[in-house]
């Protein structure tokens, strides 16, 4: 690292993440749901969550946040520069 650079948003495609099987995304799907609930934000087909956010769902699936991240790119659910993001976390 060392750039000067900001982190990559995290923003979730919330169609992709309606479209996973709950008994894997149901967390998740709760989590962003309670987001949206207190932002009032309910008509987006995207949305932006904090960093914070990944590392509380990372402990909620019992996985690092690079695993759980993989995870969501594979579903579709997160763009493959979210990595980028993880790496700035951990590294
Ligand atoms: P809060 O954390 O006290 O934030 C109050 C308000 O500050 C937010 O109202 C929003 O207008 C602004 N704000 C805080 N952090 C950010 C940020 O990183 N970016 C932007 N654009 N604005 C920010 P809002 O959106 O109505 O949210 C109300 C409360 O809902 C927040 O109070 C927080 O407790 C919760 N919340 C909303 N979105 C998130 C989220 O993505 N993650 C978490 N953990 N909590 C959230
Ligand atoms: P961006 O961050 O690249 O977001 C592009 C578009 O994705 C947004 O267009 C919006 O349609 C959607 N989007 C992204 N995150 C969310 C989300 O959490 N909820 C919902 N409902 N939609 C989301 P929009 O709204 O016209 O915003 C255009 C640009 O304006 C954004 O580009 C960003 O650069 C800026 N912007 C808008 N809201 C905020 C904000 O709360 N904080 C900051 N820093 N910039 C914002
Ligand atoms: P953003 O609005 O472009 O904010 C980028 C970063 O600036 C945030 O990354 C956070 O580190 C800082 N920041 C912005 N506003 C505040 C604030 O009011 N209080 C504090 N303590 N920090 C702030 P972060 O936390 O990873 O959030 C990423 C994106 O998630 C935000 O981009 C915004 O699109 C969304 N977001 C996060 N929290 C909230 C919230 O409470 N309400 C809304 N509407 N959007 C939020």
């Amino acid at each position: 690292g060392g750039a000067a650079e900001p982190p990559p948003k995290l923003v979730l495609d919330l169609e992709r993440l309606a479209n996973v099987p709950s008994d894997k995304a149901g967390p998740l799907q709760r989590y962003t749901a309670t987001i949206q609930s207190q932002r009032g934000d309910y008509n987006g087909k995207v949305l932006s969550i904090r960093q914070d956010d990944l590392r509380t769902l990372a402990v909620i699936y019992d996985q690092s946040p690079s695993v759980l991240t993989e995870q969501l790119i594979s579903w579709g659910v997160l763009g493959a520069d979210a990595r980028r993001a993880v790496q700035v976390e951990e590294g």
